[in-house]
């Protein structure tokens, strides 16, 4: 049976007259990598920003991890891990100096370096954040998430405009993370990304869940309707033929 971490029950958002969330409801369950997909301005990040308690709800009830996100909201924050944007970031510091400046606000005892090392930035311990690829940024950011150890760590598009190595390497980050334990959310806008990672996903359009399920089963479903690709599908794809070419190692270092 799965254990229930955050509940979501008739949540809506109104921005004045306009609704971005329309009361949707979902769970997600304890250590699955659970996607948010949908087309831009579905409310995603609305809704993922009030379950980080970023944001103020209109009306619905949310529960994560046990707590209610109306009367412990402190509680909740200890449990989860946020994203910051690159913005939120003094480009100058070292990696070590942001970890030491991360671990004192949230009042955690880290090892940077053995932080470092779960996403592959050891070498980069002394150098400075603005010094980073794209790639590297991301995983930092990533790292930042797990300082306080959270339950649960929200990841908003966090493999937006990488390379397909880069992308490949942080699958594999975001993958081990939730092999110990850590529930993951993510919003993505690449479905390739949504049906590798993800146990479960919702998909939204304009304010509401259109369709939730694993990927297989979404897919199972629309090929079971009658649904045929108007190209026949090769056994291979552009990308497939892209990492063939080039390799998986990561180019960045
Ligand atoms: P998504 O993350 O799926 O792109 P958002 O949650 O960012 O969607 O936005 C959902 C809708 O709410 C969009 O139409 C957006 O313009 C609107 N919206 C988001 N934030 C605000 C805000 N602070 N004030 C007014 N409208 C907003």
């Amino acid at each position: 049976m799965m254990k229930t971490i955050i509940s979501v029950k008739n949540l809506v958002k109104n921005y004045g007259s306009f609704s971005a969330v329309k009361g949707i409801s979902f769970d997600v369950y304890e250590g699955e990598i659970f996607g948010l997909l949908g087309p831009n301005g579905a409310g995603k990040s609305t809704t993922l920003e009030i379950m980080e308690t970023l944001r103020d709800k209109t009306s619905g009830e949310v529960n994560i991890c046990g707590y209610n996100l109306d009367k412990d909201p402190d509680n909740i924050k200890k449990l989860i891990g946020v994203q910051l944007q690159s913005s939120g970031y003094y480009p100058g510091l070292t990696l070590v100096e942001l970890i030491h400046l991360f671990a004192g606000l949230y009042n955690q005892d880290v090892d940077p370096k053995a932080l470092l090392k779960m996403v592959n930035l050891v070498d980069k311990a002394n150098n400075k954040y603005k010094e980073m690829s794209g790639g590297q940024k991301q995983r930092f950011s990533i790292a930042t998430t797990l300082i306080n150890k959270p339950k649960i760590i929200f990841l908003d598009e966090p493999t937006t405009g990488l390379d397909p190595q880069a992308r490949r390497s942080l699958w594999e980050l975001i993958k081990s993370i939730r092999s110990q334990g850590t529930t993951v959310i993510i919003t993505t806008h690449y479905m390739d990304e949504a049906e590798q990672l993800c146990d479960r996903i919702a998909i939204m359009d304009e304010g509401k869940i259109i369709s939730l399920d694993s990927p297989d089963k979404m897919i199972d479903d629309l090929v079971n309707s009658g649904f045929e690709r108007p190209k026949q599908v090769k056994a291979a794809n552009l990308e497939d033929v892209f990492i063939h070419l080039t390799g998986k190692e990561i180019r960045e270092e």
